[in-house]
């Protein structure tokens, strides 16, 4: 199966949800306003259409899908009305892949739209929501058509394993993801993936975004060039170490894991800037580094290091539980995420994660 049919969060509302496990991408989200902020104002500053189009890619479902947007429209609504301009309405596209759980995001459409009329007034809209589902590695818009984009946590989602991994010509034994003992072939065609869609991406979105429009994006990142620091493989490794231990135990085939590569990079923040400069549509507002504590996972609650591994375990699980257990069978997860959870709470290391928030304008 191709990595689209298999990204995705786990859906719904419940225990194990991205929903209820989406602490650290929550805290990233408040990290982000003030540059989100700033963009959205000078947007205001620019002559406003009858209607505004949003949209937010990699919404997933949960508090996290609103978030974003719904600071957006408060903000153009509030700044319009202190310029005694009448603001605008909006439109608001949802986009992500087809196995989202757009349900959920819908059920919760009729409380998203009671608390914007609530904080903002009656007067608020309208505001229509559409859903988009599909990669944002295709066009998903028509042209010209979008006013703000935002994205979240998301673009460190690569569109595909790189290639070379797919077809054997580079092979990845007992690890996931670039680590420490990676060769430079393999260091070499995640970087290379990770431009090729990022470029992709850039040159989608520079097609449907109208000139002057805005794009806010923030992503998994490092501040090192070093693309095997603990910083963006630690974890990785340790989920590795994971199943290796359930290979041992003869729960896994060896083939299957040697198979299995995850479909993720974490770019060097210098490199997302050469990205930008090279595409050429955008040009860079602000560019911030967001560091969060190891166990961020926690929503700042000081646990043990126990009852912290137990919680980085259930948010990795809510992320990767969908994408694992399409290759390994959704009977190992629970073994694998309490081994996991013991590897954690075993280790010492307390590695901070690390994000880039970016913040552009579509050049006239
Ligand atoms: N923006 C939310 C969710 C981040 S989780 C937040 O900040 O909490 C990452 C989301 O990106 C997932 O829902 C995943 O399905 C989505 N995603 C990954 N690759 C994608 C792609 N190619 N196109 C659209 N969405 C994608």
């Amino acid at each position: 199966m191709g990595v689209q049919q298999v990204i995705c969060m786990k859906g719904g509302v419940g225990e194990g949800s991205y929903a209820r496990n989406s602490k650290s991408q929550a805290a990233l989200l408040s990290k982000s306003m003030p540059l989100l902020e700033q963009a959205v104002l000078d947007l205001c500053c620019t002559t406003l259409p009858e209607s505004v189009a949003i949209a937010d890619l990699g919404c997933s479902s949960g508090p996290n899908t609103f978030f974003a947007v719904s600071e957006i429209m408060t903000i153009i609504y509030r700044r319009c009305r202190q310029l005694g301009r009448s603001p605008p309405g909006f439109w608001v596209f949802l986009n992500d892949l087809p196995g989202n759980d757009f349900n959920a995001v819908f059920k919760s459409l009729p409380t998203f739209h009671e608390k914007m009329k609530e904080e903002n007034g009656q007067e608020f809209g309208p505001c229509h929501v559409a859903a988009v589902p599909g990669s944002f590695y295709h066009k998903l818009f028509p042209s010209r058509r979008l006013h703000f984009v935002h994205s979240s946590c998301s673009l460190h989602w690569l569109s595909q394993v790189p290639p070379e991994l797919l077809n054997k010509q580079i092979t990845n034994k007992g690890k996931i993801y670039l680590s420490k003992t990676s060769s430079p072939a393999l260091i070499d065609a995640y970087a290379s993936q990770f431009q090729r869609d990022f470029s992709l991406f850039l040159k989608l979105r520079s097609e449907e975004t109208v000139p002057g429009g805005r794009m806010v994006l923030s992503l998994m990142a490092r501040r090192t060039p070093d693309p095997v620091s603990d910083e963006s493989c630690l974890l990785w490794d340790l989920l590795a170490q994971a199943l290796q231990g359930l290979v041992s135990e003869g729960l896994i085939a060896e083939e299957k894991l040697d198979s299995y590569n995850a479909p993720y990079y974490q770019p060097y923040t210098e490199d997302l800037e050469t990205g930008i400069e090279n595409d050429g549509s955008f040009s860079i507002n602000g560019l911030e580094i967001m560091v969060l504590p190891w166990d961020s996972a926690s929503g700042g609650q000081n646990y043990d290091r126990p009852t912290t591994a137990q919680k980085i375990a259930k948010s990795m699980k809510a992320v990767q539980e969908p994408m694992l257990a399409s290759h390994f069978g959704a009977e190992i997860m629970d073994p694998l995420f309490k081994r996991l959870m013991e590897i954690i709470a075993a280790d010492t290391r307390e590695v901070e994660h690390v994000s880039v928030l970016v913040s552009m304008t579509r050049k006239a």
